[in-house]
């Protein structure tokens, strides 16, 4: 069975997740603090910080969500919340804002200009601003050929062009 889609997933399951700090996937993590908060007059925002138990990482992740997703339990007080996730929701898809993303958590050797840009590209997905995060991801792509010194320039016109730039770009970093 093909399970490559499971590293592409942020949280697994209510026990398990790909940690954005220390990069390992398939790791334990738990929820170790939640809280409500008007987001506006309208409407309530749940928010979980959640903890990864890997060993020397620890590190803490905020998400939001516009419904409660913990777990109840019937107790002698009624229903109790747990500090677990309910099963069989898929939690990525609850979370309308996390941080950090999964996949961006992008270290300092990376050029500060590109993270920012990366940085903005995902917190305008999340807004659903997807005209201005595909903006920011195409200045994304022109720094970075910037950076890299692989901008070819349209002879007669001076304009770069940005396909040829592309294809510069990889051919200077072949894969072994
Ligand atoms: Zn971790």
């Amino acid at each position: 069975m093909d399970l490559s889609h499971l590293d592409k997933k942020y949280f697994i399951d209510t026990r398990i997740y790909n940690c954005p700090f220390c990069r390992r996937g398939n790791v334990v993590y738990r929820i170790i603090d939640s809280f409500i908060f008007d987001w506006s007059n309208e409407s309530k925002v749940f928010g979980y910080l959640v903890k990864c138990g890997s060993n020397g990482c620890e590190k803490i992740s905020l998400h939001f969500s516009k419904k409660e997703l913990r777990k109840t339990t019937r107790s002698e007080y009624g229903l109790t919340l747990m500090n677990e996730f309910k099963d069989n929701i898929d939690l990525d898809n609850e979370f309308f804002y996390s941080r950090p993303t999964s996949f961006f958590t992008i270290d300092e050797r990376i050029n500060k200009k590109i993270r920012d840009l990366v940085f903005e590209a995902e917190q305008s997905r999340q807004a659903n601003l997807l005209v201005g995060g595909s903006a920011c991801l195409r200045k994304v792509i022109y720094e970075l050929l910037e950076f890299e010194k692989s901008i070819l320039r349209d002879k007669k016109t001076g304009h770069a062009n940005y396909q040829e730039s592309i294809r510069n770009l990889k051919n200077k970093f072949p894969k072994k």
